[in-house]
């Protein structure tokens, strides 16, 4: 390393944390600003775990797959009468938001993760960027990664015509541990990644670890994801109106969903899915829901500032590779950061990998979305709906 640079990292979730991590490791002078005032929680909500995701914390922080991830040997589609209708061997790891975020966090030096701190703007200069704080301090760093996720400050003020668009569907979503379904469900479900594909729909459940991390079968859970259309528009801001009255924009954390919608939503899970499936649906006590969208960039390099994960493209979750991307986008920074004796250069080098990278996945991912809730096409068989971040291979 030819130079200690500050660096600056805005957001300290999956993305931040690893970018923070990587550069860290290399030697720099890395501080998360999170503006969070409480460490982040998603209640261990699923995330597909490709390898990308993982790679932070099996090759630097020693963790084993088995002991952070469940893994499921089996890609099995039912019917509405819950018979198998297809089926294939094909091993997937799933892990849990919380398990990935407490990992990646007890990695990093925690009086650099600086919790309550928003970043609410930069200027940038040849020899520095300087980074505004809400607090109204101002912190000088050679490099700022933008990792604020998929409602970026960031990517609106420096891409100010990033292609923003829903989905015109949402993504129902909850956990319950296996030991609350009954054992004729639990079985059936506890060894798969099972798929109810049915009109301008689809449903799919996966073991998950604990909220405790133990990925032991009977103290896992059952995660549910639910692609539900909703019309742009009054449909989709009364689903998003929560309980106490407050217009949401992109997600309903649990608890939060009115009323009316969860009866909806177990209603119609107890009339259209699989008896196995609606049962996990019907045990789920606080269902929540995130918005799909598509969001592209030209551009995740503006001088000494990058934009890396969800603060750049964001992709429809039908690859299971969202977390993997931002991981991908990180080691790549590190690489190119090793690679250059100046940050500008570095971040130049690396944008046009990473913008490509992002493409593809939302090009992807928007022709599976677009199969399974509007034209209901959807192929078990066809190897594009595997999870994956790129093109080819994992
Ligand atoms: C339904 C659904 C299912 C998904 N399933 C999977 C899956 O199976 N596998 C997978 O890999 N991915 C999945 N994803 C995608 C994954 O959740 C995201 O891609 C990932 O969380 C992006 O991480 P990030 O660090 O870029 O952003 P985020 O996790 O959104 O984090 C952004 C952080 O920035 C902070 N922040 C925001 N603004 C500021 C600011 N101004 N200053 C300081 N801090 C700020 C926020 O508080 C937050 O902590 C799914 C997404 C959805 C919607």
């Amino acid at each position: 390393m030819t130079k200690r640079w500050t660096v600056a990292v805005a957001g300290g979730s999956l993305g931040g944390l690893t970018a923070a991590l990587l550069l860290r490791d290399l030697g720099h002078d890395v501080t998360i600003y999170e503006r969070s005032q409480r460490e982040l929680e998603q209640r261990g909500a699923g995330i597909g775990f490709l390898p990308d995701s993982s790679r932070y914390l099996v090759e630097r922080a020693g963790r084993s797959l088995d002991e952070i991830s469940t893994t499921t040997e089996t890609i099995r589609y039912l019917d509405r009468s819950g018979t198998t209708i297809h089926e294939q061997q094909h091993r997937y790891r799933f892990s849990s938001w919380n398990t990935v975020y407490r990992g990646l966090l007890h990695e990093f030096d925690r009086s650099r993760y600086l919790l309550g701190h928003e970043v609410a703007g930069r200027d940038e200069y040849d020899d520095r960027v300087t980074v505004h704080l809400g607090s109204g301090r101002h912190i000088d760093a050679d490099l700022l990664v933008c990792a604020d996720g998929v409602a970026s400050s960031f990517r609106q003020q420096l891409v100010p015509g990033a292609d923003h668009r829903y989905s015109g569907y949402v993504a129902w979503r909850g956990m319950v541990p296996e030991s609350q379904v009954s054992s004729a469900t639990a079985s059936r479900l506890g060894d798969a990644i099972t798929y109810y594909v049915y009109a301008n729909s689809h449903v799919l459940m996966y073991p998950i670890p604990g909220l405790d991390g133990s990925v032991t079968t009977g103290e896992r859970l059952l995660n549910f994801v639910w692609y539900r259309n909703y019309l742009d528009g009054a449909d989709l801001r009364d689903v998003l109106l929560d309980d106490t009255g407050a217009q949401r924009e992109i997600s309903l954390p649990p608890g939060t969903a009115r009323a009316e919608h969860v009866a909806e939503l177990r209603a119609t899970a107890a009339a259209r899915l699989p008896a196995a499936l609606a049962e996990v649906v019907l045990a789920v006590e606080e269902p929540f829901l995130q918005v799909v969208y598509d969001i592209e960039v030209d551009r995740m390099a503006f001088g000494r500032t990058c934009l890396i994960g969800d603060a750049g493209f964001v992709a429809r979750p039908h690859a299971a590779a969202g977390t993997a991307k931002a991981a991908a986008n990180a080691w790549a920074l590190a690489d190119a950061i090793a690679a250059h004796d100046d940050v500008r250069s570095a971040l130049a080098a690396w944008e046009p990998g990473q913008v490509a990278l992002g493409r593809q996945l939302v090009e992807r991912t928007r022709r599976l979305g677009e199969r399974s809730q509007f034209t209901s096409t959807w192929d078990p068989t066809d190897p594009d709906v595997l999870f994956r971040l790129r093109e080819e291979g994992p």
